[in-house]
């Protein structure tokens, strides 16, 4: 009998409990129909900036590869053309891919960049089945080229898009 009593009381007190948190604000957000406010120094995703011609900024010259701690980030430099160059420089990353799963979103690759191309934003909405997804290349990571830069080609470089 007394056991059951105190059975009782527990199940009060777990109800009681309950019941408090119908009357509190609640913590949770209905994502992905509402986001919440990320802090103003999160580190997301990354971009690949561009200038306001259109023109790329990154330039190839692999420090943000270097200053990496997680050897994530893989950068190959060519030549800009010259009749059709793809950054201000004198050349430009053929090849960029980060291999989300390994970065840690440090920042150390965007404090390194002295272009200002790659930058890291609030975003973090990516998600996958497979690790392919995860692995970005420049296509993924350059921001839309204006349209007349679009249609001269220089939008998108040919690799593997994210799943
Ligand atoms: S945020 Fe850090 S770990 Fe991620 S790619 Fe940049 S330097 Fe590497
Ligand atoms: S993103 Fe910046 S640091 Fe990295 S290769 Fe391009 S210009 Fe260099």
């Amino acid at each position: 009998m007394g056991s059951g009593l105190s059975s009782l009381a527990a199940l009060g007190r777990g109800l009681g409990t309950t019941l408090s948190y119908l009357f509190r604000p609640r913590v949770t957000v209905d994502y992905p129909e509402k986001e919440r406010q990320v802090p103003e120094r999160f580190r997301g995703l990354h971009i690949l900036d561009r200038h306001e011609d259109g023109l790329e900024k990154c330039v190839g010259c692999e420090l943000c590869q270097a200053a990496c701690p997680a050897h994530c980030i893989t950068v190959e430099a060519a030549e800009n053309p010259e009749d059709a160059p793809r950054s201000p420089g004198e050349r430009y990353a053929w090849r960029f891919e980060i291999d989300l799963l390994r970065c840690i979103f440090c920042g150390y690759c965007e404090e390194a960049c002295p272009t200002g191309a790659i930058q890291l934003t609030p975003r973090h909405d990516l998600v996958g089945f497979q690790r392919e997804t995860f692995l970005v290349d420049k296509r993924w990571l350059t921001v839309p080229a204006p349209e007349a830069e679009a249609a001269a080609g220089r939008a998108g470089e040919p690799g593997r898009a994210a799943g």
